[in-house]
């Protein structure tokens, strides 16, 4: 019987993580199954248990899952542990490792498939949940001048950097609300980490705190130049991304740690990407 994985969510019909991983398989010849598992809510452990049952190997966790994920798991990794959220898991015998991925995507597209460093960048990341929390640790890794985060609700990003700060993290960490952001202010790169853009909404971001050599990074995909995106665009921000780099870059961390083997991702971000227009 071949490997079994699959993603976990609900609704997960949408996921391109079946797609992904298959074509990974393909490129890089292992013989494994990927498919998606609606997990009923309120059932996630049972769920996962019934997949282990049946042989399952390793699952990738999406809305909703990614809380109870961690809390199933035996073993947390600690980019698990600091964003208290998992977005993948291996399965070995009774243990069940823990590992979060997003973050560690975001920061290879951006830093390698889109070529800007984040060392000594000024970095305003933007919302304060799920996404963000699994960013913060890989963004302070690559030592920026400082990382802002800034969110509608202002007690989360101040507990989100109290949080950070607790575990040693640098002082160039700091947080608020829109309002705390200086006029003159001004950011490297930007990172959208709300979930404005999927409503077509816009966070009550200033204009002006875009560097025009700069980058506007929206982790949201697929859906085109987004009201940030032309934000950034109508401020004259010379570089500007979605999301599908980090999905495509988080992927091929599972699939590494899964199978040994990155595969290539290039040709996978090209082909599930949407024009920014
Ligand atoms: P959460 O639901 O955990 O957090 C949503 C955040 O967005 C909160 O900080 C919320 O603020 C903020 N927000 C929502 N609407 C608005 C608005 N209109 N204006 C300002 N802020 C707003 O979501 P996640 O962190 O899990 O995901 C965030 C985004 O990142 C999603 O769009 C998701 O699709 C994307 N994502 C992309 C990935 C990829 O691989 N490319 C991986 C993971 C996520 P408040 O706290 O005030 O409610």
């Amino acid at each position: 019987m071949i490997d079994r994985y699959a993603v976990i969510g609900n609704p997960i019909s949408h996921s391109k993580s079946p797609l992904i991983h298959t074509g990974f398989a393909h490129d890089s010849g292992q013989a494994m199954s990927y498919t998606t598992l609606e997990g009923p809510l309120g059932q996630f452990a049972a769920t996962v248990n019934q997949f282990r049952a049946e042989g399952g190997k390793g699952l990738n966790v999406t809305v909703p899952f990614k809380l109870d994920a961690c809390a199933y798991a035996t073993d947390l990794a600690d980019s698990a542990r600091s964003a208290g959220a998992a977005n993948a898991l291996k399965f070995e015998g009774d243990r069940c490792y823990a590992e979060n991925f997003d973050g560690v995507g975001l920061v290879r597209d951006i830093t390698h498939n889109l070529g800007h460093a984040l060392r000594g960048q000024r970095v305003l990341l933007l919302g304060a949940g799920g996404a963000t929390r699994g960013a913060v640790l890989p963004i302070l890794q690559q030592s920026p001048a400082r990382l802002f985060i800034a969110n509608r609700t202002v007690a989360k990003a101040q507990d989100l950097v109290a949080e950070f700060l607790a575990h040693g993290t640098s002082a160039v960490l700091e947080g608020g609300g829109y309002g705390d952001l200086g006029a003159a202010e001004v950011f490297d790169v930007v990172i959208n980490a709300t979930s404005a853009s999927l409503g077509a909404e816009l966070p009550p971001l200033p204009a002006s705190a875009f560097a025009a050599e700069g980058l506007a990074y929206d982790m949201v995909y697929g859906k085109g130049l987004t009201p940030f995106l032309q934000l950034a665009q109508h401020s004259g921000v010379a570089h500007l991304a979605d999301g599908v780099g980090m999905l495509v870059e988080q992927a091929a961390e599972a699939f590494a740690w899964w199978r040994g083997v990155r595969p290539e991702t290039r040709c996978m971000i090209e082909r599930i990407s949407v024009p920014l227009q």
